[in-house]
């Protein structure tokens, strides 16, 4: 069997970046990359064919850019390091939840897989990250965003798309984290702002936001069935 290949952090950063947007509805570009990783389209364009070279994607005329088997077993790898970290520095170092997204990138290059099952292990093998993304990138999604979620229906937030410190920070605010028990009362038909009730508190949403917030239905708290023979006789 091949030894694992050593890939740089770039590489990485690279192979996540890709494996994101391919499940956006923007997809995979040139201009999507370069964005995302704040470089310029020359060099992306450079790294394209330095990754298509080391067998990880596919593309044609930097068109159609996709990942191949090996590329998405590594990118997985890479996400899980990246989510486990937050979890790490979240749980345990008391990091606030607005900068674990940003001080995980850095650490994610850095975890061994040794390193990573220790630290998994430690938090008692945690599912989600702080920000309600499963660690197993290829987990089914079963959620829809607030955006489109049926009106007056008892929610809970599971997940935030959006991790940038600005955003994690306000939704910090408004206590709409992963947990929190919500309802969609009213969408604005003309600008689509979403009158919410967070925990019992009436709020307006704005729409960028609202369609980047993950919901499902809040399951029915099971109601205890009656002992009336505990009843009995105590009175
Ligand atoms: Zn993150
Ligand atoms: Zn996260």
């Amino acid at each position: 069997m091949p030894s694992p290949v050593e890939l740089s952090d770039s590489v990485e950063d690279y192979l996540e970046a890709i494996h994101r947007l391919s499940a956006t509805p923007e997809g995979v570009s040139t201009t999507a990359l370069a964005r995302q990783l704040e470089v310029t389209p020359a060099s992306v364009t450079g790294m394209l064919r330095r990754l298509s070279e080391l067998g990880l994607i596919t593309y044609r005329r930097y068109r159609d850019i996709a990942l191949t088997r090996s590329g998405q077993r590594h990118a997985r790898e890479v996400i899980r390091r990246h989510r486990l970290a937050e979890r790490l520095l979240t749980d345990v170092l008391g990091v606030p939840l607005a900068e674990a997204h940003d001080e995980a990138r850095r650490l994610e290059h850095a975890v061994s897989p040794a390193l990573e099952a220790r630290i998994a292990e430690t938090l008692g093998e945690p599912k989600v990250c702080p920000h309600g993304h499963p660690l197993d990138p290829a987990a089914a999604d079963r959620t829809m965003s607030l955006a489109e979620a049926p009106l007056n229906r008892a929610l809970v937030v599971t997940r935030l798309e959006d991790e940038s410190p600005e955003v994690i920070r306000h939704l910090t605010e408004r206590k709409l984290l992963p947990g929190a028990r919500v309802r969609v009362k009213a969408r604005e038909p003309l600008d689509g702002t979403v009158i919410m009730d967070v925990e019992g508190d009436t709020q307006p949403l704005g729409p960028k936001v609202a369609a980047s917030i993950r919901v499902r239905r809040a399951q029915r708290a099971r109601r205890r069935p009656a002992r009336r023979s505990g009843d009995l006789g105590r009175a």
